[in-house]
């Protein structure tokens, strides 16, 4: 059961954030995760994972208290292992506010985290408008040593993803930690190779 002080929904400027997991498949040394319990005043570490129905019903005594600009899938954890949650909520979002961008931020293992599943092909059919994934590493040994992800895999399956997501028209960018171990032109090339936005990120404050 989830405890009154905990956020599944949090808002930073006119975006409206959803926390809907804490368990994620890397362990990022630089994780604000292992230093804070939560951002700008919200509590976002969860007792248990909000099934759909909580998020959707949080999120009816929410969206309408202002015009937000978004509606962004990125908490304490990776969104994508609560997949048919993520599709569910998304789905509710295009139809009663279809006007609202609904962006996921991922670390991208989502087609590890399921497989069998077409997941970009589900997205896509959800109505996620873009996908915003976080890749800290320039190559495989760089990305392992930062990331230290559980998926041996992790850093080809990533890649994987983004040329999948862009093969299907969603809006990418990448975005990459300002780390001394990363070589970030060379993220920097591979997103404009890819046709990708990419977004260089300071280390303060880093969920994604
Ligand atoms: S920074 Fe993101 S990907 Fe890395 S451990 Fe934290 S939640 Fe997971």
């Amino acid at each position: 059961m989830l405890k009154k002080n905990e956020d599944i929904i949090y808002w930073i400027g006119d975006s409206l954030y959803l926390n809907i997991t804490n368990r994620c498949s890397n362990k990022c040394y630089f994780c604000f995760r292992h230093f804070w319990d939560g951002i700008a005043g919200f509590r976002l570490k969860l007792s248990e994972d909000p099934d759909a129905e909580k998020v959707i019903e949080e999120l009816k005594e929410h969206i309408s208290k202002r015009r937000w600009r978004e509606v962004v899938f990125c908490g304490f954890g990776e969104p994508t292992f609560r997949l048919d949650c993520l599709l569910k909520v998304t789905r509710w979002v295009k139809r009663y506010y279809p006007f609202l961008k609904v962006r996921l931020n991922t670390n991208g293992q989502a087609l590890l985290l399921n497989p069998g599943r077409d997941v970009v092909g589900e997205l896509k059919a959800a109505g996620i408008d873009s996908v915003s994934v976080s890749l800290n590493g320039h190559d495989e040994e760089t990305y392992n040593k930062v990331c230290r992800p559980e998926f041996k895999e992790a850093y080809r399956s990533v890649i994987k993803f983004i040329h999948e997501l862009k093969n299907a028209d969603i809006d990418v960018e990448i975005t990459a930690v300002n780390l001394p171990e990363i070589n970030v032109s060379r993220i920097q090339d591979f997103a404009n190779k890819v046709g990708a936005k990419f977004r260089l990120r300071e280390l303060l404050l880093v969920i994604y």
